[in-house]
């Protein structure tokens, strides 16, 4: 066990193993490394993402019916009376304020010897004043005065969310010593508490006011540190901003551009104008194409990768996921063919062999461009001459895996696409260090998505206007929030148990196919390809199918709880169906009535949709399930604390100038930091 001494005390060094820690056995280590936990550190900062709030209140403000928590005392002993194998009854009276009740509760006969005669305890559950009974959930033996706020965290099988809680209690208990990245002098003029105590708080908040103070600390931080390699990576970009002069004729980009099989739209020309000169000048590029989805930005990559391949230097396109990388590999594959371009693909999936002679190709200039996920950084990867280095949907990357792949080519240019529409002022925060082309305009001959709520109930009418698509030669996509319900607790729809459903639904007939993240790369792939060539009619998938997937013969997608998915990811689904001039549907299927779904009803423009998405969400999304597909943060929400995020671009702007001179000495961590960002392997 490493550990270090500080004043007498001895301190656990934070990134110690969690296998070291007391209690935790390989079994639970095992479990924790599914959930990407390996150290103290990995513990702390796996936050709730969300709380539950119980509130003890007197028996007389109780409205029969509402779940309630109360305090009483046990008054009789508890008679236990068995209903069946699977169902027992516990029956017992208990005194609160001046009022005696009738408690019942179900399944519970285990607490019995804990229910001693005057023990105090909590109850959960409903109150009906007609016949004075408690119909209790749940007993708390552990007494909760006033209000209790309970964290809830992400499990996998096998972690229940009371063991994961002790245990992260438990690693607060051993004196950790955490880094604190903020300036001293920032964490006095905001007046912020101590990262411990932050920490601390934000899993076991002792009031809302404190977690509130916590997690905007956190927030901060983690902000700051963002902003501070964005700004960092700017610096260096126009310290040696000396990139490839490319002597290519404009003509013969148009000639490629004459030999797609579409003319591009408005703002496609635009951005190709935008990235033409970016290259042919000595400066290097440094852009962002910003368009919604299914506005045809790959083609626009496709084009900035031609005239990269006429002044003879290699191209890379990195995507998110490897589903992504081979559906770019084979579209542009298809789109370069006849122009003698060679196209590689590197994914982490491929065979040992594979991936050498990729790289060997690679290195000895074989292949112009090379597409892949993030394997494309991996060490052993060395390009010949790479002169631009092109980033699909750039905001699943974080920054140092952009700036790790731009190492690779010494000066060349870089160029990243994304469909996150953000207001412009945002992406002028965000992508403050990069020129942006944006592409409003789709495609013609698109027509608006037909977007419509349903309640689970109304799932009929849902299904019949599946069978009509399909009929007419169409497929369909599904969407759940969860593979498997692995604790059968939640209320939501699962990818599994909806196959099943829709199964029994076609009597068999109708072929439908699941996909998502736990399975296999090649299942994976057989089943993308089953679903691309028709075979599969309807594809159940989690979001998985998010980014950029494109099966052009699919018109509807069908999204269930689609309550849990933020407005960025709603879009994003939908954009998966409406890519020809066929009628698309996007069925929202949920229970509740939130603005969100009647945003998506409304409009199809996703620029629109992100205004509102920014309307929506203030502070009061403070327990608000997370967005995905975002950047991804800890606790950070771009839109949702956006002003957070502004106010941490001008510190970290100013953090740097003030500690370039002196190579930030003051400041060990952020060295720390420039070393990543720097590392070229
Ligand atoms: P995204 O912006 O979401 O990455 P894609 O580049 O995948 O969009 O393009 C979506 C679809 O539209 C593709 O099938 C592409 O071939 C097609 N497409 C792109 N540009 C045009 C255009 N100008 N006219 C017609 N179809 C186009
Ligand atoms: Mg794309």
């Amino acid at each position: 066990m490493r550990t270090k001494q500080l004043y007498g005390i001895i301190y656990m060094v934070i990134d110690m193993n969690l296998d070291l820690v007391k209690g935790i056995g390989d079994k639970k280590f095992e479990y924790l490394s599914k959930m990407n936990l390996y150290t103290i550190n990995d513990l702390i900062e796996y936050y709730p993402y969300r709380y539950n709030v119980i509130k003890v209140i007197p028996l007389i403000e109780a409205r029969d019916g509402e779940t309630v928590t109360i305090k009483g005392i046990v008054d009789t002993e508890p008679k236990i009376s068995y209903i069946n194998k699977s169902l027992n009854r516990m029956t017992f009276r208990v005194r609160t304020d001046n009022f005696l009740i009738n408690v019942t509760i179900f399944n519970r006969a285990f607490y019995k010897n804990n229910l001693k005669l005057g023990r105090v305890i909590n109850l959960i559950g409903k109150y009906e004043r007609k016949n004075n009974t408690f119909t209790a959930s749940d007993i708390k033996f552990e007494i909760i005065n006033g209000m209790k706020i309970e964290p809830v965290y992400h499990l996998v099988n096998g972690v229940k969310n009371k063991g994961l809680t002790k245990l992260i209690s438990d690693c607060f208990n051993m004196h950790v010593d955490i880094d604190d990245y903020i300036p001293e002098y920032l964490q006095e003029k905001y007046k912020f508490i101590s990262k411990l105590d932050a920490a601390y708080c934000i899993h076991f908040p002792r009031s809302l006011e404190l977690l509130k103070k916590s997690r905007l600390r956190a927030i901060y931080e983690e902000f700051f540190i963002f902003m501070f390699k964005m700004n960092y990576l700017k610096y260096k970009y126009d310290l040696d901003n000396k990139g490839v002069c490319r002597l290519v004729k404009r003509y013969e980009v148009d000639k490629f551009i004459d030999t797609l099989p579409f003319k591009l739209t408005e703002d496609q020309s635009q951005a190709v104008e935008d990235i033409y000169n970016d290259l042919v000048d000595p400066k290097r590029m440094n852009r962002l194409v910003l368009g919604d989805v299914g506005s045809g930005k790959t083609c626009v990559a496709v084009i900035a990768m031609y005239i990269n391949y006429l002044s003879n230097y290699q191209s890379s396109l990195m995507a998110p996921t490897e589903i992504l990388a081979r559906q770019h590999y084979e579209s542009i594959s298809r789109m370069l063919e006849g122009t003698g371009i060679r196209v590689g693909l590197l994914v982490g999936s491929l065979k040992k062999s594979e991936k050498n002679k990729v790289c060997e190709q690679l290195e000895n200039g074989e292949i112009d461009i090379l597409i892949g996920t993030h394997a494309l950084i991996s060490e052993g990867v060395k390009f010949n001459n790479l002169g631009l280095v092109v980033t699909d949907e750039q905001h699943r990357f974080g920054v140092n895996q952009r700036s790790n792949l731009q190492n690779k080519g010494v000066m060349c240019d870089v160029l990243y696409l994304s469909a996150t529409p953000i207001p412009r002022t945002y992406a002028l925060t965000i992508y403050g260090d990069m020129d942006t082309s944006i592409i409003k305009t789709k495609p013609s001959g698109r027509k608006e998505i037909i977007t419509k709520s349903y309640k689970e109930k109304d799932l009929k009418n849902v299904l019949f206007q599946m069978l009509n698509e399909i009929k007419e030669g169409h497929q369909v996509y599904v969407v759940a929030p969860l593979i498997e319900d692995e604790t059968g607790e939640s209320n939501l729809n699962d990818v599994k148990k909806l196959k099943e459903k829709f199964d029994t639904a076609f009597n068999n007939k109708i072929k439908v196919e699941i996909l998502h993240g736990k399975m296999k790369n090649s299942e994976k792939d057989e089943i993308m390809e089953s679903f691309k060539n028709g075979e599969t009619k309807v594809l159940i998938s989690t979001t998985v199918i998010e980014v950029g997937v494109d099966v052009k013969n699919s018109t509807m997608m069908i999204i269930f709880n689609a309550e849990r998915f933020g407005l960025a990811t709603l879009h994003q689904l939908r954009g998966r169906v409406g890519r020809n001039s066929l009628q698309s549907y996007c069925y929202l299927i949920s229970n509740y009535d939130t603005p969100r779904l009647k945003v998506m009803e409304e409009s199809n423009d996703g620029f629109y949709i992100s205004e509102k998405d920014f309307e929506l969400r203030g502070e009061g999304d403070l327990f608000g399930t997370r967005q995905s597909g975002d950047m991804v943060f800890k606790l950070g929400d771009i839109r949702r604390d956006f002003k957070i995020l502004a106010q941490c671009k001008m510190d970290a702007s100013k953090f740097i100038s003030e500690n370039i001179v002196n190579n930030f000495s003051y400041y060990p961590h952020f060295r720390n930091i420039i070393k990543e960002l720097e590392f070229i392997d």
